[in-house]
């Protein structure tokens, strides 16, 4: 039986954290570029589990296994804005290297810098439908520090470690990533699904 599985996203960094969980476990991750799938998806939900589950869905009829990530980073002292919005805040098209100097900016004066990454992961097999989250806590930093990742990587700085997610190899970061727990009670469902 193939064990193809569809992710619904052409982003890099994404694609790296999810082959690296689920290709041990014997699947082949496939993105929609892989597909030659060019679709644009309005992402109207309110929540990350409706915002996964809205990508999922897109071509549930086309695939066995697909899976979708909807994530964001929420900070506290702006009320845990920009969450689901953390793709289109402060403009799509801009750089995130200037997004990165506003948002610290923005915190300049705040004496909370704390802030977390969620992810909530929609799997659906055979048109059955799962949600698994994943959420990691830390703070934003006063400088941009490292450049690899993607995002807000590089102004994220989870608690008890001291590199940023953008100082971290790819291998470190999908080791404590919001995403990396998220996949990870995926990878013990899919154990169990006996497939
Ligand atoms: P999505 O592709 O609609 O889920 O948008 C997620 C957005 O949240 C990304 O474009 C980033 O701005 C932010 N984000 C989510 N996960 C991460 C991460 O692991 N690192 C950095 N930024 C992230």
């Amino acid at each position: 039986m193939s064990k193809d599985i569809v992710l619904v996203s052409n982003n890099k960094g994404k694609i790296v954290e999810v082959k690296s969980v689920l290709e041990p476990l014997g699947f082949n991750v496939l993105c929609l570029n892989d597909l030659n799938i060019d679709i644009d998806i309005e992402e109207n939900g309110t929540t990350y589990e409706e915002n996964a589950l809205i990508k999922a869905r897109f071509i549930k009829n086309k695939y066995s296994r697909i899976i979708a990530d909807d994530s964001g980073i929420e900070i506290f002292s702006l009320d845990n804005k920009p969450g689901v919005f953390s793709a289109r805040f402060l403009g799509e098209t801009t750089p995130y290297i200037e997004k990165n100097k506003i948002v610290i900016d923005m915190l300049k004066d705040k004496e909370d810098k704390g802030a977390k990454f969620v992810s909530v992961i929609a799997y659906i097999h055979n048109g059955k439908e799962n949600i698994f989250r994943g959420e990691v806590e830390g703070t934003i930093t006063s400088e941009i520090r490292g450049s690899d990742g993607f995002g807000y990587d590089p102004i994220f700085l989870p608690n008890g470690i001291k590199n940023t997610f953008g100082e971290m190899a790819d291998n470190q970061k999908n080791n404590i990533s919001h995403r990396a727990i998220a996949l990870n009670k995926l990878k013990e469902w899919l154990k169990d699904e006996k497939i």
